[in-house]
C-alpha cells in the first residue's frame, strides 16, 4: 500500500485535471485477469444511481471473484454522484447522453471516459446492468408482467451487428437466457427483449448499448426486477453475468455460493476504510452513525483506501459522509491536526491481559479484560473515551473496558475504542497526529493483533478538506 500510495499521490499532484480519477465520486475501472489472451467482457454498473442490484453485482465481481482465463473489466460505479444521492441521475439520465451531449453538461467527462473504455480494442463484449420495473414478458399478463416492463430481461438493440467477435446478439442472448433459466424459478425467469432501436426507438438510440453496437461492440442490457429485494437482484444479475462469461470462455472462481443468503453476507463482509496511508483504519460494519473528533489534516487533502469500490467519503459542510453505494454508513466530524508524514512509523507495544503484543498504526488489538500501552519515547498516547485527571499521556495506564465512556466507542456494540498517538515536533513545538490503533474488547478470544489490511484491489481516493466555517 505504501508504495502505491506515494506514486499515486505524486502523480495526482503533477498532472491530474479537475475531475481527477481519484476524486471521491469518479468512477473506477477494475481489470481482472492477466490480460494475456482470451476474451474480455466489460461490465458496467451504476449508470443510474437508484438501481442498486446492478452496481452491487458489479462490485461483488471485483471483491469476490478471481478470473482464471480471459478477462473481466468492471466499472461498478459509473454514475457515482447519483449513487450516493440515491437518484436516477443527478444531472439527468446518463443513459440518454451517448448520442449527443452538450459541452457544458456536467456528465461530459464521465461520458467521454466510459466511451473510450467501451471502444478499447481489447473489449469484446459489453454488459450494462440495470434494475427495471416489473417483469418483462412477451405477452401482456397483468400490469407488472408484460411487454411494457423491463425486469428480468436481457436486452438487445437488434438481431445482429457487424463485429469480428460475437456478432449474433439474438443467438447469444437466447443461449444465455436459457442457461440462466435452468437455475431461476418461473417467477424470476429471464426473457430476451429486442428493442429494435434502429427501427425508430428514439430513446434507446441515445443509450450506452446502442453507442457500443455502432462502434462494433456486442452489447447487452441486463435488467433485474425492482420487485425483488437487493440481494435477490444481485443474485439474478450474477447468474446472467456468469452465463455470459461461460459463453465467452472466461473461467472464474467465486468465493461464496450463489444463493440469496450468501449474497447478502458477501455484500457486507468487505466494508473497511483506511486513511492517511493506513495510519487510521475504520471497520464500517456496525460503526456508529457519527464519529466525533475524527483526525483530519489541516494542511492537505485526505487520502483514503478501500477495498470496496462502492465505499467513498464525501465532504458536506464541515463533515465527511461515508457511503456504501446508496447507504450513508457514518459521518465523521473532523478535528484538525498536523499529520505526521514520517515514512517510518513507530511499533507500539501493548500489554494485553498480561501478554506483550506489538502493533502498527491502523491495526486492531483484541483484548479480553485490559490493555496498557507501554511508554513510547517521543509520542503522547490518548485513549478516546477515557480520561484520568491531570494525566496528559496515557501510556503506562492499565485500562479496562468498563473504564471507557461507552458512547465513545467506534461500534454500536460499544466495545471497540480508539487509541491515538501524537508525535512531539521539536521544531514547531506543536504535536502531530501520528496514527490510531483500535482496541476491541471482543470477549474471550485473548490477546491478538489483527491486521487491518485486506488483500487485493484497493482503491485510493482523495477528498478535499471540508471547509471550516469561521
Ligand atoms: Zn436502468
Amino acid at each position: 500500500m505504501k508504495r502505491l500510495f506515494s506514486s499515486v499521490l505524486l502523480c495526482c499532484l503533477l498532472c491530474i485535471p479537475a475531475q481527477a480519477s481519484n476524486s471521491p465520486l469518479a468512477f473506477s475501472l477494475h481489470k481482472l485477469g492477466d490480460g494475456k489472451g482470451g476474451n474480455t467482457i466489460l461490465v458496467i454498473g451504476g449508470i443510474q444511481g437508484d438501481e442498486p442490484g446492478g452496481f452491487h453485482a458489479a462490485s461483488l465481481l471485483i471483491t469476490h471473484y478471481t478470473i482464471e482465463n480471459g478477462n473481466l473489466w468492471i466499472v461498478p460505479n459509473l454514475n457515482f454522484l447519483s449513487i450516493v444521492n440515491r437518484s436516477r441521475g443527478e444531472n439527468g439520465d446518463l443513459n440518454r447522453k451517448f448520442a449527443v451531449i452538450t459541452a457544458t453538461d456536467p456528465d461530459l467527462e464521465v461520458i467521454q471516459r466510459i466511451k473510450s473504455i467501451i471502444v478499447n480494442p481489447q473489449v469484446d463484449m459489453v454488459l450494462n446492468l440495470h434494475d427495471g420495473s416489473g417483469f418483462y414478458r412477451e405477452q401482456y399478463q397483468d400490469d407488472m408482467h408484460g411487454p411494457h416492463r423491463w425486469g428480468q430481461s436481457v436486452i438487445i438493440d437488434q438481431e445482429k451487428i457487424d463485429a469480428a467477435k460475437f456478432p449474433e446478439l439474438s443467438k447469444i442472448g437466447h443461449a444465455v437466457v436459457s442457461t440462466v433459466n435452468e437455475s431461476q424459478d418461473k417467477k424470476t425467469a429471464y426473457t430476451l427483449k429486442n428493442t429494435k432501436t434502429r427501427e425508430g426507438d428514439e430513446e434507446m438510440a441515445k443509450s450506452l448499448t446502442y453507442f457500443a453496437i455502432n462502434e462494433g461492440k456486442p452489447a447487452f442490457g441486463i435488467e433485474a426486477s425492482k420487485s425483488l429485494n437487493k440481494a435477490q437482484r444481485v443474485c439474478s444479475h450474477l447468474r446472467v453475468i456468469e452465463a455470459f462469461m461461460r459463453y465467452a470462455g472466461i473461467r472464474f472462481q467465486r468465493s461464496f455460493s450463489l444463493d440469496v443468503a450468501s449474497v447478502e453476507r458477501a455484500l457486507s463482509d468487505n466494508r473497511q476504510i483506511a486513511f492517511y496511508d493506513n495510519r487510521v483504519y475504520l471497520e464500517m460494519e456496525n460503526i456508529r452513525n457519527r464519529v466525533n473528533y475524527f483526525p483530519v489534516s489541516r494542511k492537505r487533502a485526505l487520502d483514503f483506501a478501500t477495498w470496496n469500490p462502492l465505499i467513498t467519503v464525501v465532504p458536506s459542510d464541515e463533515k465527511l459522509d461515508v457511503f456504501h453505494g446508496n447507504e450513508k454508513i457514518t459521518t465523521l466530524l473532523p478535528q484538525y491536526f498536523d499529520v505526521d508524514e514520517e515514512e517510518r512509523q513507530p511499533k507500539v507495544r501493548f500489554l494485553v491481559d498480561g501478554k506483550v503484543v506489538e502493533a502498527n498504526m491502523g491495526q486492531v488489538v483484541r483484548a479480553e479484560k485490559q490493555v496498557t500501552v507501554l511508554p513510547l519515547a517521543g509520542y503522547r498516547v490518548n485513549f478516546i473515551g477515557f480520561s484520568q485527571r491531570g494525566v496528559r499521556d496515557e501510556a503506562g495506564i492499565t485500562i479496562r473496558e468498563a473504564d471507557f465512556v461507552r458512547s465513545y466507542s467506534l461500534n454500536t456494540q460499544g466495545n471497540s475504542f480508539r487509541v491515538e498517538f501524537y508525535r512531539d515536533d521539536a521544531k514547531t513545538g506543536r504535536e502531530k497526529f501520528a496514527g490510531m490503533i483500535n482496541v476491541n474488547f471482543a470477549g474471550d478470544s485473548g490477546a491478538q493483533v489483527m491486521a487491518a489490511m485486506l488483500p487485493s484491489s484497493e482503491i485510493i481516493r482523495e477528498v478535499s478538506i471540508p471547509e471550516r466555517k469561521k
